[in-house]
């Protein structure tokens, strides 16, 4: 049977073209094994902070609901571009903002919460045997604004396309090699989780690999194991579970 995988990468993984094709010869991988893969991308690189400065020189005081739309256009960046980097390598492939993909949302726009995941998009793409891109950090209200679920906040897009769809495991990968059990830049003997629980994860300061909060409770809510991993090593990462 085709396992459906969701995989999110951060915006260290995707800070130029090199890394994204990189990313790309790894979804590949993914569905090359067999798999229905379902990516969440974060913005490139420093794209985010760049977005609020530009905000920032322009005024004051940002209205909220243009803030969220002006940083929604980070991940829609990424997710175009792992698409079109995936489809020369002669893959099918489609890109969705949070709102095609079914993320609803709160109206909160700089911190919103799902509400509900509607998945209809998403299979109906996967049946027609594509990759899915899906923008991270975003989704949309029942007025159709589009809001943001705040900073980190792909993670949880990623937890949350993988309970609404059902997957098998969701996977994280970041530029380090998962979490530590403790701080690895001042403890030497620091080393690498092989698994930790979703209590244990979200009561501890976590070293090493930072994850959004809200990823995690869901993760807890709906069993989703989540493999937090590095795009940069074959190292074997840290199983939320
Ligand atoms: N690009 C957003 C941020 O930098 C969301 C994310 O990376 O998950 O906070
Ligand atoms: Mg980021």
């Amino acid at each position: 049977m085709t396992d459906l995988i969701v995989q999110k990468y951060g915006g260290s993984s995707l800070a130029d073209a090199e890394r994204i094709k990189a990313v790309a010869r790894r979804i590949a991988l993914t569905k090359d094994n067999g798999n229905q893969v379902v990516v969440v991308v974060s913005a490139m690189g420093n794209t985010t902070d760049d977005l609020i400065r530009q905000a920032n020189a322009v005024t004051e005081k940002p209205d909220e609901r243009e803030m969220a739309l002006l940083l929604s256009t980070g991940e829609i960046v990424s997710c175009t571009l792992v698409t079109m980097a995936l489809r020369s390598l002669g893959y099918k492939a489609i890109s969705l903002s949070g709102g095609q993909a079914g993320i609803r949302t709160d109206t909160d726009y700089s911190r919103a919460r799902i509400v509900d995941v509607d998945p209809q998009r998403i299979l109906k793409e996967l049946r027609e045997d594509n990759i899915v891109i899906v923008a991270g950090f975003q989704g949309i209200t029942e007025e159709m604004d589009i809001t943001t679920l705040g900073r980190g906040g792909s993670d949880t897009t990623a937890v949350a396309l993988a309970a609404g769809l059902d997957a098998k495991v969701c996977e994280i990968y970041t530029d380090v090699d998962g979490i530590y059990t403790a701080d690895p830049r001042i403890v030497p003997e620091a080393r690498i989780l092989e698994e930790i629980g979703y209590e244990e994860m979200l009561e501890l300061a976590s070293y090493g690999a930072k994850m959004h909060p809200r990823s995690i409770e869901l993760g807890a809510m709906y069993n989703i194991p989540i493999l937090v991993t590095s795009s940069f090593t074959d190292a074997p990462g840290t199983l939320i579970h």
